[in-house]
């Protein structure tokens, strides 16, 4: 597994005794796979050892799924951020920072145009609080909870930690989120072993930012890895195409195809049956929001998306 990209080099953890390898590529991968990254952070490699814990990559396996930024044009080679990934979980604070919804919704558009199937967790519930006997940061979160797996964690007291590590088991999860909300406490609360640094959130204000430039794989658990990539922020930035954004929420889908015009764009046509499942209360008003403002070409949320980063 490949774990760590610098340049040519790559760290190649061996599956039989977790060993790494600095590794290079040699040439015949290099004519087989034109088009794309020959290896990213991700992809399962036949790797030869040289020793001196050096190897060399011989074979690259299939990818399963890519999270690339698009190219610009048909030339362009495919950038890989992460090969074969399974899932993505997105990271938000109950407070502390406050959690930016349009934000949220914006990435899980993102996940679902990219067909990667999406956790949300919801870290800092030791400091949520209750109004009307009822969770501030649930009530927040209820309109994902029929809609995607929605955590609620706290780092500091270890509250959802067990179930969330069930959900992670076997599997590569891209875990992004805007700054400050636990990224580095999750990974160090997952994998003790390995100390990362922990940053106070008045220390994300930029400077710090360049200690997590490249992908990197952490191995929790037999086969087991959180992927730490600040490459998608930039993906994010990507835009989705218009036709595509109904589709990316999956309580639309249902009534996709049901409207009076079959190119509805479901902001002002008569006839519309996703405006009808709005008004029979099927879908949620924040939601319908979230799209109805992407769909008007509002920009706001990318500002706000500049603030997300991985761990
Ligand atoms: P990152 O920027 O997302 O990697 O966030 P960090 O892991 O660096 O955490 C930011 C701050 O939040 C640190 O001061 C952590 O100690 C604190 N923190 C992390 N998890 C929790 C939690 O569950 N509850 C509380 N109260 N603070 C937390
Ligand atoms: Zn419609």
């Amino acid at each position: 597994m490949v774990i760590r990209a610098y340049g040519k080099f790559f760290d190649v953890q061996v599956q039989a005794d977790s060993r790494v390898l600095l590794a290079t590529i040699k040439g015949s991968v290099r004519r087989e796979r034109l088009r794309t990254d020959l290896v990213a952070v991700g992809d399962r490699v036949w790797v030869t050892d040289v020793g001196e814990d050096e190897g060399q990559i011989e074979l690259v396996e299939p990818r399963t799924r890519v999270l690339a930024r698009l190219a610009r044009n048909t030339r362009d080679i495919e950038q890989v951020i992460l090969a074969n990934p399974d899932q993505v979980l997105f990271l938000f604070a109950a407070r502390e920072p406050i959690p930016h919804r349009r934000m949220l919704d914006r990435f899980l558009i993102l996940a679902e145009t990219q067909k990667l199937p999406a956790l949300i967790g919801v870290n800092k519930m030791d400091l949520d609080q209750a109004t009307d006997g009822r969770s501030v940061a649930e009530k927040t979160f209820a309109d994902y909870v029929p809609l995607y797996d929605v955590h609620f964690l706290s780092l500091v007291t270890s509250f959802g930690v067990e179930r969330l590590r069930t959900a992670l088991a076997g599997k590569i999860t891209v875990v992004a989120g805007p700054s400050g909300v636990g990224k580095s406490s999750l990974l160090n609360a997952l994998d003790p072993g390995h100390d990362r640094t922990i940053g106070s959130v008045s220390d994300h204000t930029g400077k710090g930012r360049h200690t997590t430039i490249a992908t990197q794989l952490y191995q929790i658990g037999p086969a087991t890895f959180v992927a730490d990539t600040p490459g998608i922020r930039s993906l994010a930035l990507d835009a989705v195409p218009l036709e595509d954004l109904a589709q990316a929420f999956p309580e639309f889908r249902p009534f996709l195809g049901e409207c009076f015009y079959s190119d509805c764009t479901h902001v002002h046509e008569p006839g519309c049956a996703i405006r009808e499942a709005l008004a029979a209360g099927t879908i949620a008003p924040a939601r319908y929001e979230s799209y109805a403002a992407l769909r008007r070409g509002d920009t706001l949320d990318l500002a706000a998306a500049e603030n997300l980063d991985g761990p």
